[in-house]
């Protein structure tokens, strides 16, 4: 009760641990992300105030061309003046000077030009190709590199010029970001730059995506060993379980022989009761098979700690493997016929003769043969067929039992385990056989494979290679 509740404690604090992780996991992805969006909204807005006032500064400094033209001859004053600047003193020269008088007028035409050039259509005021690599340079001055759709919007218009795009302009309006262009000008009805980027999460996303794979890696990591913790965390439980449950079991089991034992041999010393040459045999057979069941039993213990150990040693020598399976199903057959079935041998291998332990590859066919036994409670067809091909030696023990869900196929495997039983079927056991078949096979270098429908029944394959040196 302890150590489940140790384990329940664990499991708990873990979860606890790894939920804690996600979510800060989670936070920080989105912090990221909300702050790569800042700064690119940040860095559009830049580029795009810096279209406009370019637009704007560009105009004006067209006009001041416009009215300073080199070429003008009387717009280019400055022989005349210098030679006034020598008959002038500094003082003079800064308040009735022609040429200051002659700059102020320009200067005030150039204002009431501009002044006029608001009431102007937007078009003739900027020029579409301008306009295209002025918002491309710019973007590209702020390492913007995504498509940048945009368009001229004039409110008491309602139109869109200098588009660069085709397709949902409504989409666009909506989602766009609006600039206004020349905001100097004092009209009722400016006209705005209008911006929309398309691609704008998949960009920031892909701008982050060493830091978002990189978390994304940790999460699924964190969950991956979150579960493969739990899982360990209930084998361990079951382990604990079935521990207590197979030391319950085998106590049992072992106290029934030998207190058949020590009935047998007290009635065999009693000098009170008479014996004849029948009773003589019975009990000494009774003390014979007890004793070779509880030897049976502790050999399968033993085993399977040397094979848990890693320090099973395998006898090897030439073993016919017909001879063997023989053999062992004179055994199981008159269980399965008391329960009205029959055993079929199919032997078709032509190489049944291998370099194997014969004591541990003759348990493993009985295993095999006792579990199909026992897990097929109505009427058992047991088939056992061999096959050798490709230097293997295959042996095959199909039955018509209970079946076996294919979720647990790797469980039945492990040490101690046994299918949690319904209410219907009890079979007795100690989920020790499964196990220490694979260890035999294993230390053979040979396989084995299973395959099973519950109701339908189980078919486990054993592969050994023949030519085992
Ligand atoms: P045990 O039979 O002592 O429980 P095993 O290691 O031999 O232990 O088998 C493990 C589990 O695999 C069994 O508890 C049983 O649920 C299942 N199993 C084994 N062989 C068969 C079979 N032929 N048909 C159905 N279930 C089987």
């Amino acid at each position: 009760m302890k150590v489940k509740k140790r384990i329940h404690l664990s499991a708990g604090i873990m979860l606890i641990s790894f939920i804690g992780i996600v979510i800060i996991q989670y936070y920080w992805i989105n912090r990221a992300y909300n702050s790569s969006k800042v700064s690119f909204n940040y860095q559009v807005t830049g580029a795009m105030l810096d279209v406009v006032r370019t637009l704007e500064h560009d105009e004006i400094d067209e006009k001041y061309k416009e009215f300073h033209d080199p070429q003008d001859k009387n717009l280019r004053p400055p022989m005349r003046i210098r030679i006034d600047e020598y008959n002038y003193s500094h003082d003079q020269l800064n308040t009735n000077d022609n040429y200051y008088k002659q700059k102020s007028d320009i200067a005030e035409e150039i204002i009431f030009d501009i002044y006029n050039d608001r009431n102007k259509l937007i078009e003739e005021r900027i020029d579409p190709i301008k306009l295209d690599s002025l918002i491309s340079n710019n973007l590209i001055r702020r390492n913007i590199k995504t498509y940048c759709k945009y368009a001229i919007y004039h409110p008491a218009r309602d139109t869109m010029i200098y588009k660069n795009f085709d397709g949902d302009e409504k989409f666009f309006f909506n989602n766009a970001s609006s600039f206004k262009l020349f905001p100097r000008d004092k009209v009722e009805y400016p006209s705005y730059l209008l911006v929309h980027f398309p691609n704008e999460e998949k960009y920031i996303i892909n701008k982050n995506i060493l830091v978002f794979l990189i978390s994304v890696i940790l999460l699924v990591c964190i969950i991956v060993s979150y579960v493969m913790i739990v899982k360990k965390l209930e084998y361990l439980k079951m382990l604990y379980d079935f521990e207590n449950e197979f030391i319950n079991n085998i106590t049992h089991e072992f106290k029934t022989p030998i207190a058949t034992i020590a009935i047998a041999s007290e009635l065999l010393s009693d000098p009170d009761i008479i014996k004849n040459q029948k009773f003589f045999e019975q009990h000494i057979k009774t003390i014979r098979d007890e004793n070779r069941r509880l030897k049976e039993m502790s050999e399968k213990i033993l085993t399977t700690a040397r094979i848990s150990k890693g320090i099973l040693t395998l006898q090897k020598e030439l073993v016919d493997i017909h001879d063997i399976i023989v053999d062992l199903t004179e055994k199981v057959k008159v269980r399965t016929e008391i329960k009205d079935g029959k055993i079929i041998l199919n032997l078709q291998a032509t190489d049944y003769k291998i370099y194997a332990d014969r004591f541990h590859i003759c348990n493993v066919i009985s295993n095999l043969l006792d579990n199909a036994e026992k897990y097929s409670p109505k009427s058992p067809l047991i088939e056992i067929s061999t096959s050798s091909s490709n230097n293997l030696l295959q042996i095959d023990v199909r039955d018509n039992g209970i079946g076996i869900e294919k979720s647990e196929f790797k469980n039945i495997f492990q040490r101690m385990y046994r299918i949690p039983a319904g209410d219907v079927h009890n079979f007795k056991g100690y989920g020790l056989g499964l196990s220490y078949v694979k260890s035999i096979v294993d230390a053979h270098k040979g396989v084995i494979e299973i395959n099973s429908e519950i109701n339908v029944g189980s078919t486990f394959t054993v592969k050994l290679p023949i030519n085992l040196e």
